[in-house]
């Protein structure tokens, strides 16, 4: 995938590394107040409000570890590197403002292949309404590492941190879980078929959802918003990037409380079901340690509980305990397990 659509493939030598920074940032155009200087100085310069303060949270994707060039176009690759930082920035209620972006590339990658990379990025970056304001660009022996740091701000009384939940909050995630991770499997087995039969045409047509939801993810700025509107500040609140489960023991360890949920609580999409089905996969476990679905996992007072109610976009999945309790998950069967915690990776190992 590393060709573009014309095929043409121009050495980054021929441009050389201010040549291609210069290439890709030209266009750029910066839409924040408070972006008083983005790229081509030694330094971006940010202004902030008196009352306001910053967060800033960086994320880096290395190939063969984070992403597979052989399924994950390049335009894709670029977007995601953005999503999940500013996932990460509207995890803290706040809102993202620049972003930084820094490439290391192997000489496999031609120019035209960092200008999809550029397309994605600047894609996420109109769309979110982030100024791109600086970043790095270095070579690389082996694969493309891409870091990207996302900068925002938020009044500081709106800042919701992952260690204030309380006892009797209720448990809310937004969205559905464990599409992403099903767009891998079904990805990865195309790519499988494909390495046995070149001429085989895949018909991927039932699993659209899962391949967009691994492929483009959104950031929640929609439900941050809606939570401004509807007068709901959670009291604690993380973005689901390595699964439904660790994340709840994230959030219940830095509060300090213990959880119940309940297993036919979690919103799963029709394709995730019927996809477990097909690859007799249990949708619970895939939802606990599937990772990658960016939704908003946050804990909310009771008393909120009527703002949140009437809304598809918020699921309520339990209810924050005294920490002696421990994380419970309650079955469908009303049996109570311990929760644990397991990164995607285990998933196989079942
Ligand atoms: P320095 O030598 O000070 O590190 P560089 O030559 O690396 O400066 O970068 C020049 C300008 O281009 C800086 O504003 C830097 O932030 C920006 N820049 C470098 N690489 C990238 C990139 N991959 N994407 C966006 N901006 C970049
Ligand atoms: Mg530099």
């Amino acid at each position: 995938m590393l060709e573009d659509k014309n095929n043409q493939r121009t050495p980054i030598s021929q441009l050389g590394e201010f040549g291609l920074i210069e290439h890709l940032t030209k266009n750029i155009k910066l839409g924040q107040e408070s972006t008083v200087k983005g790229i081509g100085d030694d330094a971006a310069v940010i202004s902030r409000q008196a009352d306001v303060v910053e967060v800033v949270t960086t994320d880096m994707l290395v190939e063969g570890v984070h992403f597979d060039l052989g399924y994950m176009p390049l335009k894709h690759l670029g977007y995601k590197a953005v999503i999940v930082n500013l996932s990460d920035v509207y995890a803290m209620n706040a809102s993202p403002t620049q972003i930084t972006v820094s490439l290391a590339l192997s000489n496999r990658f031609p120019v035209e292949a960092v200008e999809e990379l550029y397309e994605g990025i600047l894609t996420a970056c109109r769309i979110y309404g982030v100024d791109l304001v600086g970043g790095d660009t270095t070579s690389s022996q082996s694969g493309l590492i891409i870091s990207v740091t996302a900068l925002g701000e938020a009044k500081k009384d709106d800042l919701v941190y992952r260690n204030g939940a309380k006892e009797n909050d209720l448990l809310v995630v937004s969205g559905d879980l464990g599409g992403a991770y099903l767009g891998l499997q079904v990805l990865e087995r195309e790519r499988q078929v494909f390495q046995v039969n070149p001429n085989s045409q895949p018909d991927l047509d039932a699993y659209t959802y899962l391949i967009e939801r691994q492929l483009k993810p959104e950031a929640r700025k929609d439900i941050t918003e809606l939570l401004e509107k509807l007068e709901v500040k959670p009291t604690a609140m993380i973005d689901i990037s390595d699964g439904l489960s660790s994340e709840i023991l994230h959030l219940c360890k830095q509060s300090g409380v213990g959880c119940v949920l309940y297993e036919d609580k979690i919103p799963l999409d029709p394709q995730v079901i019927s996809t477990c089905e097909e690859f007799e996969m249990d949708s619970t476990t895939v939802a606990l340690s599937g990772g990658e679905d960016y939704e908003l996992l946050m804990t909310i007072s009771m008393e909120d509980f009527p703002k949140i109610k009437a809304n598809p976009d918020f699921t309520v999945l339990g209810h924050i305990t005294e920490v002696a309790a421990g994380t419970q998950l309650i079955t469908r069967a009303g049996q109570q397990m311990e929760l644990i915690a397991r990164g995607w990776n285990s998933i196989k190992e079942d």
